[in-house]
């Protein structure tokens, strides 16, 4: 048995149970949250979980867009941890505030560097970091990633003048931005270098083959394509072979169906994802990867979106917009 697995079906079934809207989603299919955990006993592998939960009833972006709060299971300690975020709509239900605690960010974290260990990047050699923003108006600051460790990451915005000069002086070791952030960084770079991080964290959209070729030349290190949602966090990351995802699977069960993913999030989060159900589609999960020959759950045939919400290619350099003041 699989501990990590048992217990984050566990913590997820608890907090099911103490959400109405769950309970009675449940109950619409012949379920009771009891019935998961009893599921959990017998999930040996991400694939039979997988097959254990498939007739259970899950959740879908319209639920949230109707009624957000309806879905949460927060307890009375974490209310003070909820903080709107926003998710772009590519999944196909419009853009939309979905709710994110604290506790889910940890885990978003927590999941990165799984991601790192996996591609053979040590944890302990990330010691600062820096998120590049490739979208106006957004904020700058200093934040802290708590996972493993207390590392401090700055927020810096690609539309303000002079970020190249803050990058340089945060000294961040890797970098997590877009695809459209890379691409403009790398010019950035050509024209004069910027230090190289030692690992580059790509999101949000396609990370197409070439500029991950571009920014491994570049910069010597390695190109980590993390596939994520505003609601889920990353949950897959790429194949350095190209052509797979590999499904973070101490953190996720991930379910490949006609319709869409189904994305289950283990753990105990104040917002439970039993089968959450994505616009974007893989042709099949396999137990290892034909590609380069990790062990673990892989996504072949996944494809997310290659452009961004204003519909520009995601490894197109361009000029980006410049932020007021
Ligand atoms: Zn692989």
């Amino acid at each position: 048995m699989s501990e990590p697995l048992k217990t984050g079906l566990r913590e997820l079934a608890l907090r099911l149970a103490a959400a109405p809207a769950w309970r009675e989603r449940l109950a619409s299919r012949g379920f009771a949250p009891g019935d998961l955990l009893a599921a959990s006993e017998h999930a040996d592998t991400h694939a039979t979980a997988v097959r254990l939960l498939a007739p259970f009833p899950g959740l879908t972006r319209a639920d949230l867009a109707e009624d957000a709060s309806a879905w949460l299971s927060p307890r009375v300690d974490e209310l003070p941890q909820l903080h709107p975020a926003w998710s772009s709509g590519s999944s196909g239900q419009g853009p939309l505030a979905v709710p994110r605690f604290d506790a889910d960010v940890a885990h978003r974290q927590a999941r990165m560097w799984e991601a790192a260990a996996a591609g053979g990047i040590s944890a302990e050699a990330l010691c600062r970091g820096a998120f590049l923003c490739a979208l106006p108006g957004r904020p700058e600051g200093r934040a802290w990633l708590d996972v493993p460790r207390s590392i401090p990451v700055d927020r810096i915005s690609l539309c303000r003048a002079g970020w190249e000069d803050r990058l340089r002086a945060c000294g961040a070791d890797f970098w997590n931005l877009s695809p459209v952030g890379l691409a403009h960084a790398l010019q950035s770079h050509e024209a004069r270098p910027l230090p190289p991080p030692r690992v580059v964290f790509s999101t949000a959209l396609v990370l197409e083959d070439a500029l991950r070729r571009r920014t491994e030349d570049a910069f010597g290190c390695p190109v980590l394509d993390l596939f994520s949602t505003a609601e889920t966090g990353p949950f897959a990351w790429g194949c350095s072979a190209g052509g797979a995802f590999h499904v973070l699977s101490g953190g996720f069960l991930v379910d490949v169906d006609p319709e869409g993913l189904r994305v289950t999030r283990l753990g105990d989060s104040p917002l439970p994802l039993l089968h959450y159900r994505l616009a974007d589609h893989a042709t099949a999960a396999l137990p290892g990867c034909p590609r380069c020959g990790h062990a673990g759950p892989t996504l072949v045939g996944l494809r997310g979106r290659t452009r961004s919400e204003k519909g520009e290619h995601s490894s197109a350099p361009r000029p980006l917009p410049a932020a007021a003041g």
